[in-house]
């Protein structure tokens, strides 16, 4: 049984610890005027502003501070950053009710001031975020049904999820917290991290700690060291894991002083978050490096997202980018039922299929697991093609990605008694299969190629 809910998600989280670069911190902006060399303006100068470039060429460009605290927070700014974007009512609308936040360096990434781009897509408010068909949900996974300490969600036996910010580097459009991400940018009190424990100690059954947010790495390095120290004291804790989206949106935040703390506490995880492969870039691949090179095993996880990622060419891309930067897909996630993500949601079957095409293409290591989070907290459950096409007591029917049939016996000691085998079919059915009379139905393409399947269209990719 969970204990009672102490209050409500929002006011959760205390601000007893400053998030650097949040409002209440003064701004450094600007005052440098040396460039950064390794920027390669070229390519998307023509949308980005004066303003922008002037910022991009600060010597501090690199400093992780600064960019949280250059963060583009209001649509003034971003028509400072972006002067061909029309900020019209739909901009000011969607960011009113949920908090926008771009990096400096996340906003470079942005190549067409449309919808055809996918970090643009991500990253600024759109109308479209306003209208919610009836099965959407502030909280769909009802994490707060699940929190017998304010922030501490408890749903799978031996794991619980921490969410030990509210801010985020960037605010993500599809955020499946955005009924509280970024709404007042504050960090988990010491009271609160002290019931943490307390609940942790009471708990034994409890192995993995998943110190999530919004994102943790948000907070400064002392911060965070509170938190992995106060967890990492309960002795029946076994594994901790970080889930953060700065390897994407900041990546400059993977310093070597960071590093060297994180180190500490091993065994820790961590599990980051790219949607797209324009997202991996020499800064974001320098910052998975740092991570594993310190030992730390990092895995990520996407969410499908129409328009962004909703086609397989662009997740195999993706796909390789990350296992080249060494790290791990671990999950795919199908678009939660928020409210205000319905124009990023895909149907749940072409989610379905690109995970049967990935099969053929990619190795096993660059494979994600596709799920669903359920409503109604539910939990994950993973949603794969279906690879076993019919069972028999004595043999089961398999497919492959090319569509290939085989028949697959049980041990001969389960089947010996079960009477004699027919003799082998030359043109079988998929019963023959099932009941040993053939053992595989090859589709009509030479050995060797793979199976042509209708694509789905990607606008602009
Ligand atoms: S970084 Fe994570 S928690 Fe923050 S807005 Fe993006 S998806 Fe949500």
């Amino acid at each position: 049984m969970l204990e009672e809910v102490e209050e409500p998600n929002i006011g959760l989280l205390e601000k007893e610890i400053a998030i650097p670069g949040s409002r209440s911190e003064p701004s450094v902006a600007g005052n440098s005027s040396s460039r950064n060399s390794d920027l390669d303006l070229t390519s998307f100068d023509k949308v980005l502003s004066p303003r922008f470039r002037e910022l991009s060429g600060a010597s501090q460009w690199t400093d992780w501070q600064w960019q949280m605290s250059n963060r583009i927070r209001s649509v003034e700014e971003l028509s400072e950053y972006f002067p061909s974007l029309e900020c019209g009512a739909d901009i000011v609308a969607a960011s009113g009710k949920f908090p926008m936040a771009i990096t400096p360096y996340y906003a470079s990434l942005v190549r067409k001031l449309d919808e055809s781009d996918p970090v643009f897509m991500m990253s600024i408010p759109r109308d479209k975020e306003l209208w919610n068909p009836p099965f959407l949900r502030e909280d769909p996974l009802e994490e707060e049904r699940y929190m017998p300490v304010p922030g501490l969600v408890h749903r799978y036996t031996d794991r619980v999820l921490l969410i030990a910010t509210s801010a985020c580097a960037m605010y993500c459009r599809y955020c499946t917290r955005k009924r509280m991400t970024g709404m007042r940018e504050s960090c988990i009190s010491s009271s609160r991290i002290a019931k943490t424990v307390e609940y942790l100690s009471n708990h034994p059954e409890v192995r993995d700690v998943v110190i999530s947010g919004g994102d943790p790495l948000t907070m400064s390095t002392g911060n965070l060291e509170k938190i992995l120290a106060a967890v990492r004291a309960v002795k029946t804790v076994d594994i901790i894991r970080i889930g953060t989206k700065t390897p994407v949106t900041l990546p400059f935040r993977i310093t070597d002083e960071l590093v060297a703390m994180l180190k500490k506490y091993h065994p820790l995880w961590i599990n980051t978050h790219f949607n797209h492969p324009r997202e991996i870039t020499k800064e974001s691949a320098e910052a998975c490096g740092k991570l594993v090179d310190s030992g730390i095993p990092v895995g990520n996880q996407s969410v499908l997202l129409k328009g962004v990622n909703d086609g397989t060419d662009v997740m195999e891309e993706l796909l390789r980018g990350l296992v080249r930067m060494r790290v791990r897909p671990y999950y795919l996630f199908q678009c939660d039922l928020v409210a205000g993500v319905e124009h990023f949601r895909t149907p749940l079957s072409r989610g379905v299929e690109i995970m049967e095409r990935l099969r053929g293409r990619l190795s096993g290591i660059a494979i994600p697991t596709f799920v669903v989070d359920m409503p109604h907290g539910g939990g994950k459950v993973p949603v794969l093609p279906n690879y076993v096409v019919s069972v028999s007591p004595t043999h089961t029917v398999l497919r492959n990605a090319n569509g290939m049939l085989v028949s697959y016996p049980e041990p001969y000691a389960e089947i010996s008694g079960l009477g004699e085998l027919g003799p082998m079919r030359e043109s079988p059915s998929v019963w023959d299969l099932a009941s040993g009379n053939a053992s595989a139905i090859k589709p009509a393409i030479p050995d060797g190629h793979t199976r042509q399947v209708r694509a789905f269209p990607v606008d602009g990719k």
